[in-house]
């Protein structure tokens, strides 16, 4: 830990919150840079939203959401006509502030009436969302399911899932919203920050009973049952790949942004946390990602009143340990460079031919070591290092060279990789990342995540957009609208100009006014490849005349 700062490089930094360091300039970071920002309430529902209008069937797995303050009216106006139109239809809607987490200011309503506008709203914007009423209960309880993901590398896309998760239970037994138990936040929510103060929440030392399980036993349960848990597994893999392909936009303008491309910097992964709830029928249901889940693996416990003790939790450990283990052999350094290392030897363990890196950890002390003792000091440490990262508790001794730890001593890799695995199953998903391809290439300078008008008309103009229909000054005002309602709903005013949506949403009518007959999608996949033509006949026109 370098609490007030570091001076030489390290091979991996790994950041407790967010990508916040910019005198990176080589190695790898834990965070990538603009993560939380994206995966707010609010910027998430944007993304997928605008995911959705391209492709409705294949992102059906995220509640309808409504944006508010400002989109209120239309929220009003389109429950009334969903009423109307089946007035048998008797919805429950739940309310969650933008930027906020473990449960913190969520509520459930079943009339848009009900929203509760005093103050806060104005100052709080959140996301109002159709509330999934039918989820699959398990011992009649309502459960979620948290699983963490590795986003290994933005370009080229590189995604791993964790095999197993934490499934997180309510205390209450679950019966579908009423007025009379909307309230109840220990039936409705499943957040463990709020049903750990429940009378009934049960830990656990088995990690397939209690209020916090493995994902992995509720799958047995299920597969017992007799349901189709390979097709569930299919279909969670899906709703993450494609999650991952609705944000990877916007991750890649924060990315040139900090890291701008050519210059030295270092390389980002990530670990994710997925919260995902389980219809009734098996159908997973996106309710969130995390920048940054919790990565702890034991639990406070009131020894007496006000003593509090933390005490391990097995089902963490189970699924956490495994998760930043396999991260770890995942983006590890020296990985390439392994058949040239020397590496440490083990007794004990005879088969098998792990070849570990050697692990520079250095262990400073204040006090007055002989040398002999300081050394060994230094191997024993390594030693647990390596014991955590393997789980090999049978060796007990220090190493001595010329002794080696077999593969067999890892345990199989926990993170299984989905992409670019089932890449060509989902690369058709991809037109938003082509549209912020061609924003970053208009914003230019470094450090900026907006574009500014002149960037926008060289936009026009080199993708020869314009035409005696659509003039340049009209060029403009298209500009100016977007920029200025966008800008007037933004969390970011920091930086003046057009961001990543107006531009998707610029973008979607310029495509609309260019090929009106056809579905929005085809419309916006046509502008891209016109772009991208005129674009490359220009490099090659100026290639040519360099
Ligand atoms: P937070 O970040 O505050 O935990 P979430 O979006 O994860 O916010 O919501 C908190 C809890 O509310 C979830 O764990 C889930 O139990 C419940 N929940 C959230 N959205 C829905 C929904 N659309 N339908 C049903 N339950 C939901």
């Amino acid at each position: 830990q370098f609490p007030f700062g570091r001076r030489l490089p390290c091979d991996i930094y790994w950041h407790g919150v967010s990508f916040h360091d910019n005198n990176i300039f080589s190695g790898q970071v834990n965070k990538f840079p603009g993560m939380m920002e994206t995966v707010r309430k609010i910027t998430l529902s944007r993304a997928m939203r605008t995911m959705q209008d391209l492709f409705p069937l294949e992102y059906n797995f995220y509640p309808r959401s409504w944006i508010l303050p400002e989109e209120l009216p239309l929220f009003v106006a389109e429950v009334r006509m969903m009423k109307d139109r089946n007035p048998s239809w008797k919805p429950t809607f739940i309310v969650k502030p933008d930027g906020g987490c473990q449960g913190d200011g969520i509520y459930l309503i079943k009339d848009p009436s009900d929203i509760r506008l005093t103050g806060s709203i104005q100052s709080r914007p959140a996301v109002v969302q159709e509330y999934i009423c039918k989820p699959l209960l398990v011992d009649k309880l309502k459960f979620d399911i948290r699983l963490y993901v590795l986003l290994k590398s933005l370009e080229p896309l590189e995604i791993y899932i964790a095999k197993d998760g934490l499934s997180r239970f309510c205390t209450e037994p679950y019966q579908e919203p009423t007025l009379k138990n909307l309230h109840q936040v220990f039936m409705h929510l499943t957040n463990y920050s709020l049903n750990i103060h429940s009378g009934n929440f049960i830990h656990s030392a088995s990690v397939n009973t209690g209020s916090k399980r493995t994902f992995s036993s509720i799958l047995c349960r299920l597969s017992s049952r007799g349901a189709d848990v390979k097709k569930l597994w299919s279909d969670i893999i899906s709703l993450v790949i494609k999650t991952i392909i609705a944000l990877t936009p916007e991750l890649k303008v924060y990315y040139q942004s900090d890291i701008p491309a050519g210059k030295p910097g270092p390389t980002c992964f990530q670990i994710l946390g997925f919260d995902i709830l389980l219809m009734k029928n098996l159908k997973p249901i996106l309710l969130e990602v995390n920048a940054n889940p919790s990565m702890r693996i034991e639990h406070e416990q009131e020894l007496s009143p006000g003593v509090f003790e933390n005490v391990p939790s097995p089902v963490d450990e189970e699924v956490k340990v495994a998760v930043i283990r396999d991260t770890l052999r995942l983006v590890d350094p020296q990985k390439k460079k392994r058949k040239d290392t020397q590496c440490l030897l083990y007794p004990g363990v005879a088969d098998g031919k792990l070849q570990l890196k050697p692990v520079k950890i250095q262990v400073k002390y204040g006090m007055k070591d002989k040398q002999h003792k300081h050394h060994s000091l230094k191997l024993s440490l390594k030693l647990k290092f390596y014991l955590k990262l393997g789980s090999c508790q049978s060796v007990e001794q220090a190493p001595e060279a010329g002794e080696e730890l077999p593969e067999a001593a890892l345990p199989s890799l926990c993170l299984k990789q989905v992409f670019p695995k089932y890449a060509k199953q989902f690369s058709y998903l991809r037109l938003v990342d082509r549209v912020a391809a061609l924003f970053i290439r208009f914003l230019g300078v470094k450090g900026t995540t907006k574009l500014g008008p002149t960037g926008f008309r060289t936009f026009i103009r080199n993708c020869k957009l314009s035409n005696s229909n659509f003039s340049m000054a009209a060029v403009d005002i298209l500009y100016i609208d977007i920029t200025r309602r966008w800008n007037s709903m933004g969390i970011d005013h920091k930086e003046s100009g057009m961001c990543l949506q107006a531009f998707v949403e610029a973008f979607f009518c310029l495509a609309q006014r260019k090929y009106k007959s056809l579905p929005l999608h085809d419309q916006v996949a046509s502008l891209i490849e016109l772009c991208e033509c005129r674009l490359a006949a220009l490099r090659g026109k100026r290639l040519l005349w360099g």
